[in-house]
């Protein structure tokens, strides 16, 4: 095959692929009207840098994927600590979450260079997990005194996108990758 066809018929398969783009729509996702329940309530900061990275862990995640109750607030773990109404809002959620949902764990993702953390705690920058650990710690013993049924996991993503477990149900700091 001459040079010259090859070139046109690389530019033609561009041309086609640019119009398909156009004509073709994203696909919609199936919505379930009547699924009922979730079992997870994931907590996690409003910080849209780390949304899609959360997205990502939690849709491939075998144990929860699609089945998850979701509530933001800015600094997650420390959010829920920074003020009375901040966790009032929280736990109302929760307890919603119980009742509508059945949920039975809740997850807390944290992140690290959050905006809250260094606003609230006075810091330069925010790159030490074992921080994170602490208030995923304190939250976790908050939420064992009002539901006690509830199963907890603390977790944090680095800035690279990975995400780390810092607080499990019986074991605390062990930093195991998901
Ligand atoms: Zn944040």
């Amino acid at each position: 095959m001459k040079q010259s066809t090859v070139i046109l018929l690389c530019l033609l398969c561009i041309v086609t692929g640019i119009a398909l783009g156009y004509l073709i729509p994203d696909t919609m996702p199936v919505l379930d009207i009547h699924k009922k329940g979730a079992s997870v309530l994931v907590l996690s900061c409003i910080d849209p840098r780390f949304i899609e990275s959360l997205s990502f862990h939690l849709m491939h995640n075998k144990q929860v994927g699609h089945d998850y109750d979701l509530f933001t607030l800015a600094g997650a773990s420390l959010g829920v600590q920074w003020n009375e109404k901040w966790k009032e809002a929280f736990f109302d959620h929760v307890r919603i979450a119980i009742n509508i949902h059945n949920i039975k764990e809740i997850w807390c993702v944290d992140h690290l260079d959050c905006g809250m953390y260094k606003l609230s705690l006075e810091m330069e920058s925010d790159l030490d997990s074992q921080i994170h650990a602490k208030y995923l710690l304190n939250l976790k013993q908050l939420l064992k005194a009002e539901f006690p049924e509830l199963l907890f996991r603390g977790f944090v993503i680095e800035t690279d996108g990975l995400l780390h477990e810092l607080v499990q149900e019986s074991v605390s700091f062990s930093k195991a990758a998901l």
